[in-house]
């Protein structure tokens, strides 16, 4: 029995010593290990199993075909694109000014009314609010007991960002209050009352803001994603950290985040202004920029709170609706489709692996991939960023 690798996506190929190989297209994979991009196009049992021409060891006892990879960990498995809701969000965001020292904020910030930066967010589409005002750092949370006018189709979210420690947290659905001058302990501590007080099932968890501006190293970073699987992600863009000359550019963290995924670290992208002030777009340099689109089946709060959790989001820039309308991974090949024209590019350890313009793009899998995430962009400007989608292991099993 012969299987033609191009009439099946994957074919593995169990040896003699129970040594399994796998072959993905035209290549060879061992223990997520590129052997080969060349190998024999064809095989059957009892076959010698060969790369480049030279025997490997072991004869192929079994072929199995429709593989799928065990541990392939798809934030958008289950998502029902065709009755999803975009709803937009942010989850760094300040509204009131810090009053460092007093027991609640200060109005005007930089000028602007709380309401009236309220006001230009929903102005600008976003509809989920997960406000992150700080000194004191606890949330505004219900928002009608901080903005007068709160339109009905607005969903509101427990949030803070929290100082004191190295670096700076924003906990999506925790109600935890930190002191006004900044949280007295250590991070592990803060972490601990962040996480005890989440309020919504299963969803929500802790952010690491601008982890350039904060200058994280990458243990810093991976101490913390390994302290508890609540640890969701960190801000992949903060603007404010991007326009504002004293933090030289380093709000854009995107590398940080390619070389988290590149070490198998699970660490979901989030994107944020982080302005303190209205969203003005019409004043000279610094439209706001970021925010995260969640993919729900129905407006609530829960539901927002489930998507930050799960990843179940993708970031865009401005909002201006260019949008993920199919994110698919299955036998070897994901595939995306997107609403308008885009230049769509798939990015795994940090470089762009392919790209394509159009409205959809498909990308073969060698076996090689640690994760794959995709960007698009078009002619307005606009980029949108999915969440990965990762590999932990390709221990490619049977579908
Ligand atoms: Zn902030």
């Amino acid at each position: 029995m012969y299987l033609r690798l191009d009439a099946a996506p994957c074919i593995a190929v169990e040896q003699s010593d129970n040594e399994v190989f796998h072959q993905c297209r035209d290549r060879v994979v061992r223990s997520g290990v590129l052997l080969s991009s060349d190998c024999s196009r064809s095989l059957a049992v009892g076959d010698d199993v060969s790369v480049d021409g030279r025997v490997v060891g072991g004869v192929a006892t079994r072929i199995v075909t429709n593989l799928r990879c065990s541990s392939m960990l798809n934030p958008y498995e289950g998502v029902d694109w065709t009755n999803t809701e975009y709803l937009h969000s942010v989850n760094h965001e300040h509204t009131f000014a810090p009053n460092t020292g007093g027991e609640t904020w200060r109005e005007g910030e930089r000028g602007w009314e709380p309401q009236e930066v309220f006001d230009s967010l929903y102005y600008h589409g976003i509809r989920h609010f997960a406000i992150s005002n700080y000194h004191p750092s606890k949330p505004t949370y219900p928002l009608a007991d901080f903005f007068e006018e709160v339109p009905v189709d607005v969903i509101g979210c427990p949030n803070a960002e929290h100082t004191g420690t190295r670096g700076h947290y924003c906990a999506v659905g925790s109600t935890f209050e930190s002191a006004s001058r900044g949280f007295q302990g250590d991070w592990q501590d803060l972490f601990d009352g962040l996480l005890e007080e989440l309020s919504y099932d299963g969803g929500g968890g802790i952010i690491i803001n601008h982890p350039r501006r904060s200058g994280f190293s990458f243990e810093d970073l991976t101490d913390r994603f390994t302290y508890d699987d609540r640890i969701i992600g960190i801000e992949a863009w903060n603007h404010r950290g991007v326009v504002l000359p004293k933090y030289r550019s380093r709000g854009n963290a995107l590398s940080t985040w390619d070389e988290l995924l590149s070490a198998g670290v699970d660490c979901f992208g989030f994107f944020n202004p982080d302005y303190h002030t209205r969203w003005d777009w019409t004043r000279a340099g610094h439209p706001p920029r970021g925010r995260n689109v969640l993919l729900v089946e129905e407006q609530s709060e829960s539901a927002a709170a489930l998507a930050y959790r799960e990843g179940r989001c993708f970031g865009a820039l401005d909002g201006s609706g260019l949008r993920f309308e199919h994110i698919d991974a299955s036998n070897g090949q994901v595939k995306v489709e997107t609403d308008r024209e885009a230049y769509i590019s798939w990015i795994s350890c940090g470089q762009v692996i392919a790209s394509t313009m159009g409205t959809s793009a498909k990308y073969e899998l060698t076996g090689g991939e640690p994760y794959i995430r995709i960007e698009a962009a078009d002619e307005t400007g606009e980029r949108i960023f999915s969440q990965p989608i990762r590999f932990p292991e390709h221990d490619w099993q049977d579908e």
